[in-house]
Formats: C-alpha cells, sequence, structure tokens
C-alpha cells in the first residue's frame, strides 16, 4: 500500500505526557508524546466512536472515555475490551521541528488484532460454551495467543455473537439498526478457523472425563474447556406470567419480539427497576409508549447505585413520562390469550398492552459436574478462572475472587465478562495469567449516562464530588474507609483516571477525598 507524508504538528506543540487530535489530510489521528518520542494511532475507539483524546493517557496506554477499552498509543494494539480490534497505527517522524506522519492512502479506522488460525498440526480441541461477551472474547484471544488447535465455539442462541448491551437501549428504541449487532461477520469466524456452532447447548459436562454432551445427543472430550453460559433471565412465577406479549430481555430474539410488538402497543408496563427494566423504559418511552415500571423497592438501583443516584434516574424518567408504583409487588398479570393488564397485590390495575419483565437472571451452570458452586448458582473458580483441571469459568456464572478484598465476587457486567474471557483464553493457551481486570460498567437512560468503575456491594459511606441534581459528578463508595467503587456523569476523564488507580491500587483514601477535592488525573505516576 503506497504511503505519502504530511505534517502533523509542531514539535512544541506537545509536552511528554499530552495527547492531541489532529487531522492529517483529512485523517483524524492521535498524536501523543511520551518521553520526548510522537506516537500516531487512529483518533477513535474501534468498540463506538468514542473520541479517545477526551479519555486518560496512563504511560503508553490510552483509555477510552466511554466504556474504557483500552489501546498500547505506541502500537495501536488491543489491550482492553469492550473493543475488539486494534487501532492503526502511523509511522513519525522529526523534520525541522514539525512531526512528520507517514498515512496510507487509504486509511482505515481499525485494525483486526493479529491472530492465528486453525493448523491440522495442532490436533487439541478447545470447547467453548457460550456465544456471550466471554465466550466470543475468549475464542478471540486464542487466536491472539497463536493458538492452532481447534476452537469450537457452542451457543444456544440463533444469531452469531452480537452486542447484547444494545439489546436494551439503541436497538429497542430504534436508532440502531440490526446489521450494527453483530460482533463479528460469518466469513471472520471461518477465516480465524472458529468453528461457530450456533442453535446447540449443552446438557451435560463431566470435569473428571473432560467431556460435554449436547442436546442434540452428541458428544465429545475436550483439552480445554470454557464454560460461558451466561445467565438465563428469570421469569415471573405468577398467573398470567404465560400471556402472549410478555417478555424477558436477554436475546436479540426477544428484542425482536418486543419491538414486532410494539406495532399493536401504546402502555407498556415493565416489571422490575434495575438495569433492564429501567433501559427498555427509556427506550419505549423514547418510542412514544406509556410507560409504568413497577419495582418491588422503593427507589429504583437503591441497592445497587444508592438512593441519591437511584431517585435522580427515577426523576429523569419522570420528566420524560414515565411513571412509577414502586415498593409494591405484582398479583397477577390478567388478559385473554394476549396481556391486558397488571394487577399489583393493591389492588390496582395498570393497562399493558406489552409488558416486559427484568427480575434478573439465574446463572445457567447446573448441568457442569465435577465443580464447585456457590450458593448463588455460579461456579468457584480460583485466581486463573479455573474451576477443574483444564475447565475454566467467565463471565456471569464465575465466582471469583477478587484480587483487591479477596471477596468472592459474581459479576453480571458485559465488559468483566470480556476481560474474563481474555484471562481464561490466556489460561487455556498456557499462560499462568491471575484474573486482576477492573470492573466496569455504563447505563444509558434518555441522555442520562453513568459509568461505574469498580464494585460495591455494600457500602458504608458515599462521597460526592460535585452535585447528583446537576447531574455532573463522582460519587465514591467507601466501606472502612476504602474506596470500592466509583460511579459518574458527565466525568468521563476522570472515570478513566479512576479506573487505572484502581489497577495501580493509588486511589485517594476516603479521609483524603472527604477534606478536599483531589485532581485524580495529578495521581496518576508520571
Ligand atoms: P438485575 O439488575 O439483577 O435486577 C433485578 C431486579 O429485579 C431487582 O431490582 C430485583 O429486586 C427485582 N426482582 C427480582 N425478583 C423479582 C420478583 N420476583 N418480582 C419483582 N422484582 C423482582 O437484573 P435485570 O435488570 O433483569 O438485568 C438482567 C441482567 O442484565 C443483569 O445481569 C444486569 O446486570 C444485566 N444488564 C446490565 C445492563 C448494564 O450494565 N447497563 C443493562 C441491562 C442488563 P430486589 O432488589 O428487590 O431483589
Amino acid at each position: 500500500m503506497s504511503e505519502r507524508e504530511a505534517k502533523a504538528a509542531r514539535v512544541d506543540d506537545l509536552k511528554d505526557g499530552e495527547m492531541r487530535q489532529v487531522s492529517v489530510d483529512g485523517t483524524q489521528i492521535l498524536l501523543v508524546r511520551i518521553a520526548g518520542s510522537f506516537h500516531a494511532i487512529g483518533a477513535y475507539c474501534t468498540h463506538y466512536g468514542a473520541p479517545l483524546v477526551e479519555g486518560a493517557l496512563c504511560g503508553r496506554k490510552v483509555i477510552c472515555p466511554w466504556h474504557h477499552a483500552c489501546f498500547d498509543v505506541t502500537t495501536g494494539d488491543l489491550e482492553e475490551p469492550p473493543a475488539l480490534d486494534a487501532l492503526p497505527h502511523y509511522q513519525t517522524r522529526i523534520e525541522d521541528g514539525h512531526v512528520i506522519v507517514s498515512l496510507p492512502d487509504q486509511p482505515s479506522d481499525r485494525r483486526a488484532p493479529k491472530m492465528s488460525t486453525r493448523s491440522v498440526e495442532d490436533a487439541r480441541t478447545f470447547v467453548i460454551l457460550g456465544g456471550g461477551a466471554a465466550g466470543y472474547m475468549a475464542a478471540q484471544t486464542l487466536r491472539e495467543d497463536g493458538f492452532e488447535g481447534r476452537i469450537l465455539l457452542f451457543s444456544g442462541d440463533d444469531q452469531t455473537p452480537y452486542d447484547r448491551p444494545n439489546l436494551s437501549k439503541d436497538y429497542l428504541q430504534g436508532s440502531l439498526g440490526a446489521d450494527a449487532l453483530p460482533l463479528r461477520s460469518e466469513e471472520f469466524f471461518r477465516e480465524y478457523g472458529i468453528e461457530l456452532e450456533l442453535r446447540r447447548s449443552a446438557v451435560r459436562v463431566e470435569a473428571d472425563e473432560k467431556t460435554v454432551r449436547f442436546d442434540d445427543g452428541t458428544s465429545l472430550r475436550y483439552d480445554a474447556l470454557l464454560v460461558a453460559t451466561g445467565g438465563e433471565p428469570r421469569k415471573l412465577s405468577l398467573p398470567g406470567a404465560e400471556l402472549k406479549s410478555v417478555f424477558t430481555l436477554r436475546h436479540r430474539r426477544d428484542a425482536d419480539l418486543i419491538i414486532e410488538a410494539l406495532a399493536e402497543a401504546h402502555r407498556a408496563v415493565i416489571i422490575g427497576a434495575s438495569f433492564i427494566g429501567m433501559e427498555a423504559a427509556a427506550s419505549l418511552a423514547r418510542r412514544g409508549l406509556e410507560v409504568t415500571v413497577v419495582g418491588r423497592d422503593s427507589i429504583p438501583f437503591e441497592r445497587t447505585l444508592g438512593s441519591e443516584i437511584g431517585s435522580l434516574f427515577r426523576k429523569a424518567h419522570e420528566e420524560q413520562g414515565v411513571r412509577f408504583r414502586l415498593g409494591k409487588n405484582v398479583a397477577r398479570l390478567q388478559g385473554s390469550g394476549r396481556v391486558e393488564a397488571v394487577l399489583l397485590e393493591d389492588g390496582e390495575s395498570l393497562p399493558a398492552d406489552l409488558v416486559i419483565v427484568g427480575i434478573g437472571v439465574e446463572p445457567r451452570t447446573d448441568f457442569v459436574h465435577g465443580v464447585r458452586r456457590a450458593d448463588d448458582g455460579g461456579i468457584i473458580v480460583d485466581r486463573r478462572l479455573r474451576a477443574a483441571e483444564d475447565l475454566y469459568v467467565a463471565g456471569d456464572i464465575a465466582s471469583f475472587p477478587d484480587p483487591r478484598t479477596g471477596e468472592r465476587l459474581r459479576i453480571e457486567h458485559w465488559r468483566t465478562a470480556m476481560q474474563q474471557g481474555r484471562t481464561a483464553a490466556h489460561n487455556m493457551a498456557g499462560r499462568e495469567e491471575s484474573y486482576a481486570g477492573i470492573p466496569f460498567f455504563w447505563t444509558q437512560q434518555f441522555d442520562l449516562v453513568l459509568g461505574y468503575v469498580g464494585h460495591a456491594q455494600s457500602w458504608d459511606e458515599l462521597i460526592l464530588q460535585g452535585e447528583i441534581e446537576g447531574r455532573d459528578f463522582l460519587a465514591f463508595y467507601v466501606r472502612g474507609e476504602r474506596v470500592l467503587a466509583v460511579a459518574g456523569m458527565m466525568r468521563d476523564r476522570e472515570l478513566a483516571v479512576v479506573e487505572e488507580l484502581m489497577r495501580l491500587d493509588r486511589l485517594p483514601a476516603a479521609e483524603e477525598l472527604r477534606r478536599r477535592r483531589i485532581d485524580l488525573a495529578e495521581m496518576l505516576p508520571k
């Protein structure tokens, strides 16, 4: 491919440790100066296209401001999901006080990571159960690690792996087309020798024998296995729960069925005021439906985010016309054939043309034998995400030791699942890697976007910087003087910095946060 050179900046324009987005002959690049050397990579994250210049530069790594994908600025290589692709990297040189960048004639905004493919000389069979975030990421990572044996990726779904977080957000709202959902094309799977087996679920794993049996009666022996089967949405066990137009929302086909039902729906009742419920409520309200959310707790997200932030979400929904019935239980769903109303235990009847039930998920693990199970149904794994010999577990179903607190955790977030899929794959491929990913999730409801770094199952104090009412804040969740998690709105760069500080165990102590406003970026190593 032919290249051309162009001036990107003057050498003095950037100090060490600075980054800047520049347009070079119409191509947007991120120019970074580290220890006197200049590096140039693509300017936008390969996940959802965030401008990386608004993220955090931490040594050689840039953390995306939106969903915390990480890239090496000296190579463009992908370091952390949820992005799947690396960034283009451009050569630089200095001439007459200017930084000169070499650009290809037809620049691309991304580059697939360097990956191996299948070789018949490697007789090993690695099996992955589950085509969600953890399963897909593990398959890609095995090839990135140079594994050349057979990779079989089994999914009970009827679609190639897709972007699940979008189902309840832009896809349900109608602002994102179906073509944007697949994580990869079928051709990608073929090219890298990843055998994708859709509509096939495992019904029994025998860890001692290293075998998997499937719902079609077939079985196979593995050399290494990753169980990443995720959660199954809980169903209501109430009269009327089986009526038509009562949905759960987990899979692409659930979202499609809901969208189809919208043609005849004006009133939606959402049962459950957590992530699925609140995101779906916002998406349906945006489509013009009358939406009522029914929740058992008195404030949405009270247990995950606290009452102050939960109340803000409620207020934002109410401003957009969403109604709430909180602190309420559903008695039954009513209708003849199709749902017509949701009857609450207090006797109120809420008319409904469609109902979405978002009351959590159950880990899909009961088919795995020869492993230890936690009380919540997760599978107990060690630091390397190993549950038995050559058997690894990742994502929603993994009960893992938190490297920071030693507590056993099970986290049901997309990026965490990807991070774990990556660690599990490294270990399947023969590395010895302990899982050390920093949890991060985001939620978007109307114009409210919240990011959350870390994990606090409980906390005894919330320290605030900024104002929740003003929708511009950082909230530090503290237990025993230690910051366990940080949530924020309109503080993308700071949240990215928080992630790095948490990784380095350099977050300020609670006592310091109470005393003064701290510039978190100043705490990064120079
Ligand atoms: P969730 O976040 O686990 O919340 C479940 C909610 O359902 C809780 O508020 C719970 O209330 C309530 N609930 C449980 N049983 C109930 C019952 N029988 N009747 C009424 N309410 C009941 O689950 P979700 O919102 O369904 O989401 C499903 C999964 O998708 C989760 O793993 C979630 O993390 C993930 N997700 C994440 C995002 C994101 O990160 N942005 C977005 C969508 C989905 P109690 O507190 O009273 O038990």
